[in-house]
């Protein structure tokens, strides 16, 4: 069998290339770091979280992404089994230890006889003997190979913002002030440390934050729009004052050990190792300048003394308009040896990359072995991701897009509001289950 080649080993790369080689097909894996590196990448290491290190929401029955996690777990995903087993404590949500996640799938690679990993770049289009391709090189694919995509689709690349927040050592915050604690006491009822302010300090810190020397932007760069899920800290105060006490600072759901009251805003911190020695700001992601990032969020109370880990920054993020150039399985229309896969087919989210990954990955290995394989039903978080992707989506209007029901077909018959979500979640795991089932998907 002639190997599939994988270009790029983060998210999804690495879950395409151990779906292939589960399969019995041989995979090359491609990567350029650390012979290239990308503006956020720190490490050599395959699939490296470039920011947050949450795979959000794990709860299957109520919420799209939870869903999305426990699909890949059922189609024996790479990425879920390293997630699992590097879980940090993070009340309902999945969180992880970004370092044991990365070498945890590198390892399980390495320890694949038919995956051989490269590290290199591919500059270009791929030669033309590569009659089977994943092109996984996420948002911050090497300008190179973004700028022959382009050249070759005619297409202009879409692009757009993505911001990184910072991280502190948790042995600077000072927990005279700050305390653990999550909104309405979910998971252990303590993953989160918690910053107060008072109206005054709130004001002040918006204050502090409209005037912050900012990055500067080119004049491409203003045309570019950012991810709403995802905007700057001061794009959101930007917004009006009181935005971020209703968004990523709102007090709901926690008290004050100190004060025995509920804050007026709040700043959480999650951790962001095994350790527990690194935490990150919760949805504070910025363009601040870094000395600024530093002097400003040391007003936030408990944070005076903090040390930084890591600051934030904000990155350009290109993907393609796949519904104008992908067909239903992922392929390029105009050369179907090219599969796209991640956060370049203009899915936006750890798990919706590593997703894609593992649809194209099947796909690929299907093609491989010369069995058919029909895409996964549109019931399903899988099925109804690719779907919007390769088609369901406004070709003119497309932007990145997380998981959720609104891209699920509605269920037949009457069902009551409240029962909707646990329905579409009980239909999407049957009829995967029947998927999995299928010759070229289950001959693992
Ligand atoms: P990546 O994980 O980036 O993997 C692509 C790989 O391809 C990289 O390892 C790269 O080195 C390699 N590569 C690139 N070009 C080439 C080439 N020519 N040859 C060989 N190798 C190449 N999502 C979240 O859920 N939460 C977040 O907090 C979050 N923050 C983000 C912050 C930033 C700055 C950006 C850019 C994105 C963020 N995302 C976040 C979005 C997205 O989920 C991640 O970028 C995710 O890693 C995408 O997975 P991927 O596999 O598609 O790409």
């Amino acid at each position: 069998l002639s190997p599939v080649h994988v270009i790029g080993g983060g998210l999804a790369g690495s879950e395409a290339a151990w779906q292939i080689s589960r399969q019995g097909v041989p995979v090359v894996l491609h990567e350029m770091r650390p012979v290239r590196g990308t503006d956020a990448h720190s490490t050599d290491g395959l699939a490296e979280l470039v920011c947050s290190n949450s795979f959000r929401s794990d709860d299957a029955v109520s919420n799209a992404v939870g869903l999305l996690h426990e699909e890949m777990r059922r189609a024996g995903s790479l990425i879920m089994r390293a997630a699992d087993a590097h879980k940090v404590p993070a009340g309902g949500a999945l969180a992880v230890d970004r370092d044991g996640f990365s070498q945890a799938v590198e390892a399980a690679l390495k320890a694949q006889p038919l995956v051989e990993i490269r590290r290199e770049e591919v500059a270009g289009l791929p030669p033309a003997d590569w009659a089977n391709v994943v092109v996984a090189t996420g948002p911050l694919t090497s300008p190179a190979l973004a700028e022959a995509i382009r050249a070759f689709t005619g297409e202009d690349s879409l692009s757009f913002f993505d911001a990184i927040a910072p991280i502190v050592h948790r042995d600077s915050i000072d927990m005279a002030r700050a305390w653990y604690q999550s909104r309405y006491d979910k998971g252990d009822g303590a993953d989160y440390i918690n910053c107060a302010m008072d109206r005054d300090q709130y004001y002040a810190f918006i204050d502090a934050l409209l005037t912050g020397e900012k990055t500067d932007f080119k004049q491409w760069e203003k045309d570019t729009p950012y991810f709403e899920g995802c905007l700057p800290i001061e794009v959101m105060a930007e917004r009006g004052p009181d935005t971020l006490s209703f968004g990523p600072m709102k007090p709901v759901g926690l008290t004050d050990p100190h004060t025995g009251r509920r804050p007026f805003a709040v700043v959480q911190l999650r951790q962001d190792n095994a350790l527990g020695t690194l935490y990150n700001l919760v949805g504070f992601q910025t363009k601040l300048k870094h000395a600024e990032q530093t002097r400003v969020f040391r007003t936030i109370p408990g944070l005076e003394n903090a040390v930084f880990a890591r600051l934030g920054g904000l990155h350009r993020n290109t993907f393609i308009n796949s519904p104008r150039l992908l067909d239903g399985t992922l392929r390029l229309k105009a050369r179907p040896a090219l599969r796209f896969a991640g956060q370049v087919t203009g899915v936006e989210g750890y798990v919706e990359s590593s997703a894609m990954g593992l649809i194209a990955g099947r796909f690929a290995a299907a093609d491989a072995l010369g069995l058919p394989l029909s895409p996964p039903p549109a019931t399903t978080a899988l099925g109804a991701l690719l779907n919007h992707v390769t088609g369901g989506a406004d070709a003119k209007t497309f932007q990145p897009m997380n998981v959720n029901f609104g891209l699920f077909p509605p269920l037949v018959g009457k069902v009551r509001k409240g029962d909707r979500k646990s329905g579409m979640s009980a239909r999407a795991l049957s009829d995967l289950g029947a998927w999995l089932g299928e010759p070229a998907a289950a001959a693992e």
